[in-house]
């Protein structure tokens, strides 16, 4: 029996094996057998049923058809033109309607653009802006007090440099900022005009770039 039994567990894989492709043979077109009939997901590959499809898959399997087809697909791609970017020394371009960090710019004369009409803060739809005004002392014009932007909140539509009649708050280009807690995740007033002040050149180019579509 010990010398048997090896015997028979090979014959039952051939008869496993060959059973169910003479079954499949003598099935009507299109019908199928559970889920064992459905093509895979990730397999575009139509099915196909029969000893000769078995033989077929067989001898793709000793052949290593799969795997020359791959060694193909990685040839092909070996001389093409590479697209990966050696980031941060190289960098893909940029639109200059591109979304990154917020700014609050000023006038030429260093006058805040922002006028406190809070229509940033009524379209943002994360409400992610949190504004307080006041008249200012000296002209009573009225002019925030507070101007928050919560970086966890954006989603970073561009909805609120959309709104601003006087392009004060505007998205730049910079992309490249963290936070380390909650707490700096919340852009200030004077965090927003500093980096208006930074970036104000870069903003005023793509703004004038712009404007034509606009
Ligand atoms: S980009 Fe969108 S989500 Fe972010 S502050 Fe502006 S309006 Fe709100
Ligand atoms: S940033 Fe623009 S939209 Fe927002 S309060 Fe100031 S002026 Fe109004």
């Amino acid at each position: 029996m010990g010398i048997l039994v090896p015997d028979m567990t090979r014959i039952a894989w051939w008869f496993r094996w060959l059973q169910p492709a003479r079954f499949l043979e003598a099935m009507p077109a299109g019908r199928s057998e559970g889920a064992q009939c459905e093509p895979a997901l990730d397999d575009a590959r139509p099915v196909r049923f029969g000893l000769r499809a078995r033989l077929g898959e067989l001898a793709q399997t000793w052949l290593l058809l799969d795997l020359v087809r791959g060694l193909a697909l990685t040839g092909r791609h070996l001389f093409s033109r590479k697209v990966t970017i050696q980031y941060p020394e190289e960098r893909t371009p940029q639109s200059p309607r591109f979304r990154g960090l917020h700014a609050l710019r000023r006038y030429p004369s260093g006058e805040e653009r922002c006028i406190g009409c809070q229509l940033c803060e009524a379209v943002c739809p994360a409400l992610a802006i949190t504004i307080e005004t006041e008249p200012r002392a000296s002209d009573g014009t009225r002019r925030t007090t507070r101007y928050d932007i919560d970086m966890f909140k954006c989603i970073y539509c561009g909805f609120c440099e959309e709104a601003c009649p006087t392009d004060a708050i505007v998205m730049t280009r910079s992309f490249e900022f963290h936070m380390q807690t909650r707490f700096e995740a919340v852009y200030t007033k004077q965090m927003l005009l500093a980096v208006g002040d930074a970036y104000e050149a870069e903003i005023a180019a793509d703004r004038a770039r712009d404007a034509p579509y606009r």
